[in-house]
């Protein structure tokens, strides 16, 4: 197999001029996060959201350029807002992005206090939501697929103690092995793994949970759960912004947050509590997702925006953090991940996936230059 080298694919970038300018984009610095894992290549194209149509033509041809290099075989590349928007930086996002980015094949050094709990995992990153029924769980199993399909090694933590949901959209049955020590191994499906309480007690198994129960529950996942080297696990944090949620931002070493949200007013301003509680502990918010966006008639395709359409990129534009991109309601998205084959895998070539690995490409090239974070104190309530 060819090995594609970095550099080629910033030459075939170098051909891509930005015409706003007449400069290349290389040359103008804009290509953050590329991501090279065997024939798979993707990056993020750094614009003001304000001329986010007049470049969409560049980020295509930059698409096609390295398309054409040999050995190939797929790209992804998003238009990812200018990190010097105005509020930007002042919760640790990232102001001023490293010129060359790390990729997930060059991981960060490890404070202790990480190594312990999760030795092999560059980045923890949270999917969250203000309120339940969102579609927080459908993201962050499709992202998560998506982020696998870029060739990424991912484990899906399902932390949502009160109602997980992961086992069925996984479509994983049976119980996790035990290992030597004490220690469990994770499940498997569809190239990622997985861990969640919904393997370990029944679907049906009403619980009630105390504050350090679900903490000592969510820590055991992380620490006693051989996850082995991961470049990312994504953690499907319980609805809200509890004290619970509070708790666990603050006791997983997570290098980013990722809102999802619901057009509706008040559920955005529940996304704005979640984005804030972030913020209190010093997690980097990614951007926010809005989910159920345009309404697509599964009879004639006609949409319509049900829950009106765009709030949440203009709340996140208001806010001062990255806005990831919107998912459509649409019953397909439904029923593949009610029936435990997510439309990442049961139609990939659906616009729906690309959605998903559209906005997967955005977080790992924001992840390829953060830093890795440490583990804040832990401080016992
Ligand atoms: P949460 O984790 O926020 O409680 P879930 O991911 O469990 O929400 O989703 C709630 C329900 O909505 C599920 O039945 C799921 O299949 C459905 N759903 C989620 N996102 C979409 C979407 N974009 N289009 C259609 N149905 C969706």
């Amino acid at each position: 197999m060819v090995a594609i080298a970095d550099a080629d694919v910033r030459a075939a970038l170098a051909d891509i001029i930005d015409p706003r300018t007449g400069t290349d984009i290389i040359a103008q610095n804009m290509v953050r996060g590329l991501i090279i894992k065997d024939r798979n290549v993707g990056f993020a194209i750094e614009i003001d959201p304000a001329d986010s149509e007049a470049m969409e033509p560049v980020r295509k041809a930059a698409e096609a350029a390295v398309r054409a290099l040999p050995g190939v075989s797929s790209v992804t590349a998003v238009l990812t807002a200018h990190s010097s928007v105005p509020g930007a930086g002042q919760t640790g996002d990232r102001a001023t992005p490293a010129p060359q980015a790390p990729g997930p094949q060059a991981p960060g050094p490890q404070t202790p206090a990480q190594r312990d709990l999760v030795p092999d995992v560059t980045w923890i990153i949270a999917i969250a939501s203000g309120k339940g029924g969102v579609g927080k769980s459908t993201t962050a199993v499709n992202l998560a697929l998506a982020l696998a399909g870029l060739g990424l090694a991912v484990g899906l933590l399902d932390a949502d103690i009160y109602g997980p949901s992961i086992p069925r959209m996984l479509g994983i049955k049976g119980k996790p092995q035990p290992l030597p020590d004490k220690r469990i191994a994770p499940m498997e499906n569809y190239g990622i793994k997985a861990m969640s309480i919904g393997f370990l007690v029944d679907e049906e198994t009403p619980m009630i949970w105390r504050g350090p129960m679900v903490m000592g529950a969510l820590e055991q996942m992380l620490r006693d759960v051989e996850w082995g080297r991961l470049d990312i696990l994504v953690v499907d944090m319980p609805p809200g912004t509890g004290d619970a949620q509070l708790t666990m931002a603050q006791r997983v070493p997570l290098a980013g947050a990722v809102i999802v949200s619901t057009p509706q007013d008040i559920a955005l301003l529940d996304a704005r509590k979640g984005l804030h509680m972030f913020r209190k502990v010093d997690v980097p918010v990614l951007g926010i997702i809005e989910n159920m966006s345009t309404f697509v008639c599964p009879n004639c395709g006609h949409q319509t925006d049900i829950f009106g359409h765009g709030g949440a990129r203009t709340e996140a534009e208001r806010l001062g953090c990255d806005f990831l991109g919107e998912i459509p309601l649409d019953m397909a998205i439904r029923v593949t991940s009610d029936s435990g084959q997510p439309i990442v895998i049961d139609q990939p070539d659906s616009p729906h996936a690309e959605a998903y690995r559209a906005i997967a490409t955005a977080i790992a090239a924001k992840l390829a230059g953060e830093p890795v974070r440490a583990a804040p104190q832990i401080v016992m309530e």
